[in-house]
C-alpha cells in the first residue's frame, strides 16, 4: 500500500518568486517506488510560529514529514529553534556532526565561528544525518509514532542527504508502491481521450485516472487505490490498460513517461531512416528538439533556417512567384520546403514549417497561429494547416510538436491527427 507524506519547505524565496521549490518535485519522485506519496506541500516563510504551526498540521495527517531549509548559519535561519519550541526539546550539540564541520571548515581555510558552529545544533533526541555536501547535518525526529525529517535548503545538501540517509532509511521500512502505468497520447486532446475512453469502458474499480497535458502530448496516469492488496490492484490496472489501449490505438506513442521528440527519434532509429528539416517561424526550434537528444547524429541530417524570403527562395528552390502569389505562409511553400530539405540534405524525410507566431503579422485571410506544416518522403509531401490559438512561444511549441506528431504517424503507421 502506498501511504502518505507531507514537505513543509521554508524560505521566504520560495514564496516571493525568486526561488523555485524543487524539492517538492525531487521529493514527489524519490519517494514513490518506495511506496510513499507527497500527499501535500506548504510553503511558509522564515517565521518560527508558521514554520511550527505547518509541521503541526503536517503531523496531524500524516505518519512522515519533510521540513526543508532553514538550517544555515544567520538569523534568518530558524528553523531548529522552531522544532525545538515545538517539541519542548532543547537543541543540543551534536558531536560527530560538530567534528565534521570542523574538518570542513579546516580543509576550506575558513574559520569556526560561533554562528557557524550553531549549526551542529539538533534537536534532543534526533539522529544527526551527516551532511556530505555542506555543513548544517540534517535530522531525523520520532515523535508520538510519526517520522520528521529535516532536511538543509540548498538542493545539493537537500539531495545528498535524501539520498545517503532518507531514501535508505524508508527502503527499510519495507512496503513499495501500488502499482500504476503511466503512458503517452499524441494527437488527442484530453477531453478527447477522456470521451474516447468512457464512450468505450468504464475504468474498473479502484482504478483512478489522471491527465497531465502540454502541448501536443499528453501524460496519463492510471493508478490503483491504496486499500487494494497487490494482486487485486495487479489484475484491474491491466485491463484498465488493455482497455485504454484499445479506445486509444496508435496515439498511444509510448508506455512509460517520454516525450514526442524522443519517441519519434526511437521510431526512426528502428527504422533505420534519416530526417531533414525546414524551417520558418520556430527558428531552429524543431532542430534544437531533435539534437537535444543524445545520438542524433545517427538520424538527423541536418536542416535550414529560412526566415526571409530569399532564403526561401535561394536555398530551398522557393519559386518567386510562388512566394508572391501564395505567400510564405501557404500549403505549396511548406511543401516546397520539406521536399527541399530532404533532397538537399540527403533524408528519408523532410520536415517543414511555416507559419505566424505572432503578436503582429496576421491578416484577416491569414491570422496569427496560422501554421502550415509539410512531411515530404519519396512519395511526395502532405501538408497539415493548423491554427493554434496561443501566443508567441505556445504557438511556436505547438508547430513543433505537431510536426514531430506527423512523422511519427507517418513511421508507426498510426492514424492522422484529430483536433
Ligand atoms: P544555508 O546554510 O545555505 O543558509 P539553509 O538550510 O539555511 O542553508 P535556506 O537558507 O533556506 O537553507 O536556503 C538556502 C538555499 O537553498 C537558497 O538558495 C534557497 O533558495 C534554496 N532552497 C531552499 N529551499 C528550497 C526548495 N524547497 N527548493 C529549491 N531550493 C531551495
Ligand atoms: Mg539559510
Amino acid at each position: 500500500v502506498t501511504r502518505a507524506a507531507e514537505l513543509v519547505a521554508t524560505g521566504e524565496e520560495l514564496l516571493n518568486g525568486k526561488s523555485l521549490n524543487t524539492h517538492a518535485r525531487e521529493l514527489g519522485r524519490a519517494l514513490w517506488p518506495l511506496g510513499w506519496e507527497l500527499a501535500r506541500e506548504t510553503t511558509v516563510p522564515d517565521d518560527r510560529a508558521a514554520i511550527a504551526d505547518a509541521v503541526r498540521q503536517a503531523c496531524a495527517r500524516v505518519g512522515l514529514v519533510f521540513v526543508t531549509g532553514g538550517l544555515g548559519p544567520t538569523e534568518d535561519d530558524v528553523t531548529r529553534e522552531a522544532l525545538g519550541d515545538w517539541l519542548r526539546r532543547p537543541l543540543v550539540e551534536d558531536a560527530a556532526a560538530l567534528e565534521a564541520m570542523r574538518r570542513r571548515y579546516r580543509t576550506a581555510g575558513r574559520e569556526m565561528t560561533p554562528s557557524r558552529r550553531s549549526q551542529a545544533r539538533i534537536v534532543a533526541g534526533a539522529a544527526a544525518l551527516p551532511n556530505r555536501a555542506g555543513a548544517a547535518p540534517g535530522q531525523r525526529i520520532a515523535w508520538e509514532g510519526k517520522t520528521l525529517f529535516v532536511l538543509p535548503g540548498p538542493p545539493n545538501e537537500f539531495r545528498a542527504i535524501l539520498d545517503d540517509h532518507v531514501l535508505p532509511w524508508l527502503a527499510a521500512q519495507g512496503g513499495g508502491a501500488a502499482p500504476r502505468r503511466i503512458f503517452m497520447v499524441a494527437g488527442l486532446g484530453e477531453s478527447d481521450v477522456r470521451e474516447r475512453l468512457e464512450a468505450a469502458h468504464t475504468l474498473p474499480p479502484g482504478v483512478a485516472i489522471a491527465y497531465c497535458a502540454a502541448p501536443g502530448q499528453l501524460e496519463i496516469r492510471l493508478r490503483t487505490a491504496a486499500e487494494l492488496s497487490d494482486a487485486e490492484a495487479r489484475a484491474r490496472l491491466e485491463q484498465a490498460w488493455q482497455q485504454a489501449r484499445a479506445a486509444l490505438g496508435k496515439h498511444i506513442y509510448a508506455a512509460e513517461r517520454r516525450s514526442l521528440a524522443e519517441a519519434v527519434a526511437q521510431e526512426l532509429r528502428t527504422a533505420g531512416k534519416t530526417v531533414a528539416v525546414a524551417e520558418s517561424c520556430t527558428g531552429g526550434l524543431l532542430g534544437a528538439r531533435l539534437t537535444d537528444l543524445p545520438g542524433s547524429s545517427t538520424w538527423f541530417r541536418g536542416g535550414f533556417l529560412a526566415y526571409a524570403n530569399e532564403l526561401k527562395e535561394n536555398l530551398l528552390g522557393v519559386p518567386a512567384d510562388l512566394l508572391e502569389r501564395e505567400g510564405a505562409v501557404s500549403d505549396p511553400v511548406a511543401r516546397r520546403m520539406a521536399e527541399t530539405a530532404r533532397a538537399r540534405c540527403g533524408a528519408d524525410y523532410g520536415l517543414a514549417i511555416t507559419g505566424i507566431a505572432g503578436p503582429d503579422g496576421g491578416t484577416a485571410e491569414k491570422p496569427v497561429g496560422l501554421v502550415f506544416i509539410a512531411l515530404a518522403d519519396a512519395n511526395g509531401a502532405e501538408v497539415v494547416r493548423a491554427h493554434f490559438p496561443g501566443d508567441r512561444a505556445t504557438n511556436r511549441e505547438w508547430s513543433v510538436q505537431r510536426a514531430l506528431d506527423l512523422l511519427r504517424v507517418r513511421l508507426a503507421g498510426a492514424p492522422a491527427a484529430v483536433g
